[in-house]
């Protein structure tokens, strides 16, 4: 199959290469997909995608005229394609619902640990010989209360990563998690997690249910210095609203791993251009504030994965037979 891959990053060629062992022809494109990158798919059969391509009407639309068939997603997240649209340009969603789990919740894991105990200000300190301990205190993780929203497949290995350290779960789910309740956690309403956390991490999907399900309403509801942790969507958070909460003391520590308008800033080394995005940079002021640019999946075993998934599910598909746990579809979803 002639397969164009979009957004393609060096390590995106490197790994994509190993999988395919030549069975399709991809072409490395380097543009985000979205309508006035779309005819670089002309002639080709599937389009491989990330996170940030737009996949919304008008560019399934354009696709679909240019023949192709396959939106082959690199990632598990969906939130990025209107499903509606690709049903009715007849065109199939496969993804890679699951690659490592481990990686987000271990960078999950670690933006608490480095926020609690301000590893990020002690690197700097510490390479300019100031050894003070003025303004890096922390505090004991045991004993501390964490509530994990969207108790899934990530949800649960942070859980269970936590419950090492000694905290007490509480959970938020519409569908709760046996392996969770099995650790101990605690399933609670969103309001009873949010009033007893004093770290709240969010795991849960982007979806209209989800969107901005972090804003002024609910952080009042939340502890004073309480640390709101980020590693799902961007969208889950109203960054302006966060912002008011890190002025007024109410969030403690913040750690996002995404941003609702990061797609016009990461996987870009954008270090020489002026960033015009206010929000994003008001963030980068604040000295409880850690963000990483949509790294916790990067990891190698993730990224392999990611693209041996990838690969199967372009070949599965060019056979008639496209794996029905990794195929999504606006039918599935109302199910
Ligand atoms: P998953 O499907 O295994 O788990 C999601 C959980 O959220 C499920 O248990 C589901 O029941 C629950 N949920 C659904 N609607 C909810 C709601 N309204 N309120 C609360 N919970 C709800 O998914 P996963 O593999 O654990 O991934 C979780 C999220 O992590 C993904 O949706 C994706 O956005 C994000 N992610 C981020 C990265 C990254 O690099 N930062 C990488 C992979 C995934």
């Amino acid at each position: 199959m002639k397969v164009a891959v979009f957004s393609t990053k060096s390590y995106d060629r490197q790994f994509l290469e190993a999988a395919n062992d030549n069975k399709h022809e991809l072409i490395f494109l380097e543009p985000r997909l979205n309508l006035s990158t779309c005819i670089l798919a002309h002639e080709c059969s599937a389009v491989c995608v990330f996170v940030n391509d737009e996949l919304n009407r008008p560019t399934i639309t354009q696709l679909a005229n240019e023949g192709v068939q396959l939106i082959a997603l690199r990632c598990a997240g969906f939130n990025n394609v209107d499903l509606q649209a690709a049903k009715d340009c007849n065109m199939s969603v496969l993804r890679v619902p699951a690659y490592s789990p481990y990686a987000v919740a271990e960078h999950t894991v670690g933006m608490m640990l480095t926020l609690n105990r301000k590893m990020h200000r002690a690197y700097n300190r510490v390479r300019e010989g100031n050894f003070s301990l003025e303004g890096l205190l922390g505090f004991d993780l045991h004993g501390r209360t964490v509530g994990i929203v969207g108790t899934g497949k990530i949800g649960e290995i942070v859980a269970k990563i936590l419950k090492g350290f000694g905290t007490k779960l509480l959970g938020y789910d519409v569908m709760p998690n046996p392996e969770c309740k099995e650790i101990g956690m605690q399933y609670v309403s969103l309001q009873e997690l949010f009033a007893a956390s004093d770290i709240i991490s969010l795991h849960c999907p982007l979806m209209p249910e989800t969107y901005h399900i972090i804003n002024d309403d609910t952080l009042q509801q939340m502890k004073d210095g309480v640390m709101l942790i980020n590693t799902s969507r961007g969208a889950l958070i109203d960054a302006p609203a966060v912002v008011a909460a890190l002025k007024s003391g109410k969030i403690g520590y913040l750690g996002l791993d995404v941003y609702e308008q990061e797609a016009d800033l990461f996987f870009e080394d954008l270090s020489t251009i002026v960033i015009q995005d206010d929000v994003f940079q008001r963030l980068l002021t604040f000295p409880n504030v850690l963000i990483t640019g949509h790294q916790a999946f990067f990891t190698a075993e993730a990224v392999q994965t990611i693209a041996e998934t990838t690969i199967r599910n372009i070949t599965e598909f060019e056979a008639g037979q496209p794996a029905p746990q990794n195929t999504v579809s606006i039918d599935r979803l109302r199910r």
